[in-house]
């Protein structure tokens, strides 16, 4: 009788231990927007995106598309991948408040943001009087030219239908999501490398991914950091795929906000059609470039494309104009 009670009670001991030992591995899911395993997306609500009139310099850009004849284009090369690939920074405009605005940080996984700052390209060197006379744009399309070219096999300008075609991660196995190049050539994830919360175990959705050794070990991360401390931008835009219905997510360091940081937020969120948020809260993202920013107090905001494959580029556009004009006025 005694035997068996102490059993039970083991057994109960043994019971509450593996309990304890489950609450506290998922104890970092309750703080965050759960992942649905079943459905293959984020539990977000449902924003359809919002039907807004056309603007003018729209449909100036919409003649353009499959025109040939555009001015050939100018860069200068800001650094160099890890396979020795060019990291090329555009510049147009001659103001003195400077907006950046950077693609493909997580190279082909997320090719549709090269295709969208190639977009951006176009606009800003065929019309350049969209560009108000104290503002400057700088535009890095391709941060992860090595991951880029891992999966369209060029790192400058391609077609949309050589690229695969998945609209959330889910589609894709994680074997093939590496292939997918994400990462650089020496599969770091660059977008864990930066100087702000950096973790020597970092996530994505519930993968590890490599963060490198320390903050900015990686020529990509690096040839960003010069660029933005030579250039010191008044804001900055990074661009990510995919959360459903688009998204716009602010950045902080340490609980600390860049000045400005939530008008810029704001002000794309609301030209584009996008929802936004304070910060990106569906998994733990440490070494984040936005939030290294917040750092050197220069507000930055992470766009989410609605798919892998939408381009999008009419929203982010008016977006991007919205940002300029609410600079332009400060
Ligand atoms: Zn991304």
């Amino acid at each position: 009788m005694k035997a068996k009670r102490s059993l039970l009670s083991i057994g109960f001991i043994v019971l509450l231990a593996v309990f304890a030992v489950v609450m506290v591995r998922n104890s970092w899911r309750t703080t965050v927007v759960p992942y649905d395993d079943r459905v293959g997306v984020y539990k977000v609500p449902e924003y359809g995106l919002i039907d807004r009139p056309k603007l003018e310099w729209e449909s100036d850009y919409q003649s353009l598309r499959g025109e040939e004849n555009l001015p050939p284009e100018q860069y200068e090369v800001i650094g160099y991948s890890v396979e020795g690939r060019e990291i090329r920074g555009y510049r147009y405009g001659t103001g003195d408040t400077k907006l950046l605005y950077v693609g493909a940080i997580h190279g082909g996984y997320e090719w549709n943001t090269a295709l969208l700052m190639y977009e951006l390209l176009d606009v800003l060197e065929s019309q350049p009087h969209v560009i108000p006379d104290d503002v400057q744009v700088l535009v890095v399309p391709v941060l992860n030219p090595d991951g880029l070219h891992r999966i369209v096999e060029i790192a400058e300008r391609f077609s949309p239908d050589d690229a695969p075609q998945f609209l959330y991660a889910t589609e894709i196995t994680d074997k093939e999501a590496l292939e997918y190049g994400r990462f650089n050539a020496r599969d770091i994830d660059l977008n864990r490398n930066f100087d702000c919360e950096w973790e020597p175990i970092a996530v994505w959705l519930h993968y590890p991914v490599n963060p490198g050794t320390g903050p900015f070990t990686e020529p990509e991360s690096i040839a960003l950091r010069d660029y933005v401390l030579q250039e010191q931008p008044a804001a900055a835009v990074f661009y990510h795929s995919a959360v459903p219905g688009g998204g716009v997510y602010g950045s902080s360091c340490g609980g600390v906000r860049a000045d400005g940081m939530s008008t810029l937020a704001q002000v794309y969120g609301d030209a584009a059609g996008y929802p936004q948020h304070e910060d990106f809260a569906y998994y733990a993202v440490s070494g984040d470039p936005g939030d290294w920013l917040a750092t050197i107090d220069i507000p930055a905001i992470r766009i989410q494309l609605p798919t892998h494959t939408t381009v999008d580029a009419d929203n982010n556009l008016r977006a991007i104009r919205a940002v300029m004009n609410h600079y332009a006025t400060q």
